[in-house]
């Protein structure tokens, strides 16, 4: 026989390897990217990842972390090649027809919490990061999530019975306010606010990898907003309130538009980076 048998080389060695080959191709965070994705191509927690490196890899694991380093390379995010994120310290499937839960949408989240509610609309619900975690949180609240995407909503679908809510959840497709009935406590919604002009400046991993519907909202990327704020008043209980996300540049702006549709308690709350991140509102009654 003639075949070569390569040595046998340990996780840390491919470890190694992975993150250099990720560096040289300028992907940020590149070291932190290679232990999520070997973790994954090993099947072990990341936290755990420290006891398999010394151990000789399988080849299996080691075609499948080549196969996602590779595809790392191109920009495309760790979590869709994993399939997972985590939202609020629970873990969400995700993909290309769901924007990705951040980091920062969790102050909204933290917003909503701060006052009770029993019905909950979420507007834009993508994987249903902010509605389930809402739910999750306040056991006895119901809610219902719309998007435009019905793939989309079979992610969200995914995650309500992942998170044992599908009881407690009703999702829909709606062109935002459209097709949705009744009047809720609290209305949520991250909705798309990448002006045009700035979309060709975003990162490899949003332009290429994440919908275009879930991030561009027009000409001064307030285009959602207008619909949403006008159409609070009449889907709000009396002192129903409205939290929607918005980019650091715009409280000012969605702001004024909640002041317009007769909002009361305006607030904009920044988040973690302390950049503006949320307005908040309450209607009286109408
Ligand atoms: N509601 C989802 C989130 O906050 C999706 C938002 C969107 O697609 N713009 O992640």
């Amino acid at each position: 026989m003639n075949a070569v048998r390569s040595e046998p080389r340990c996780w840390a060695a491919l470890l190694r390897e992975g993150a250099a080959r990720l560096e040289a191709a300028g992907v940020p965070g590149a070291a932190g990217d290679a232990r999520r994705l070997l973790a994954h191509a090993a099947g072990v927690d990341p936290g755990r990842l420290i006891l398999l490196l010394p151990e000789d890899c399988s080849p299996e694991g080691a075609r499948e972390f080549d196969r996602l380093i590779a595809r790392r390379t191109l920009r495309e995010p760790v979590s869709h090649l994993i399939g997972r994120r985590e939202f609020f310290g629970r873990s969400f499937e995700v993909g290309p027809t769901v924007l990705d839960p951040r980091p920062e949408t969790e102050t909204l989240v933290v917003q909503a919490l701060g006052a009770d509610f029993e019905t909950v609309l979420d507007l834009g619900t993508g994987t249903g990061c902010i509605l389930l975690t809402l739910l999750c949180e306040r056991r006895h609240a119901r809610g219902t999530g719309i998007d435009l995407s019905g793939d989309a909503l079979a992610v969200a679908e995914r995650n309500a019975a992942t998170l044992k809510l599908t009881s407690r959840t009703d999702l829909g497709i709606s062109d935002w306010f459209d097709d949705v009935e009744g009047r809720f406590d609290l209305i949520v919604s991250n909705p798309p606010y990448i002006a045009t002009s700035q979309m060709a400046a975003l990162a490899p991993e949003l332009r290429r990898f994440e919908p275009r519907v879930a991030l561009e909202g027009g000409e001064d990327g307030l285009d959602a907003y207008r619909i949403i704020v006008t159409g609070a008043a009449t889907h709000l209980s009396p002192g129903g309130r409205l939290m929607v996300e918005i980019g650091p540049t715009q409280g000012h702006a969605v702001a004024a538009l909640f002041e317009q549709q007769g909002a009361r308690d305006i607030h904009v709350y920044a988040d973690l980076d302390g950049r503006d991140r949320v307005v908040t509102g309450r209607w009286s009654g109408c």
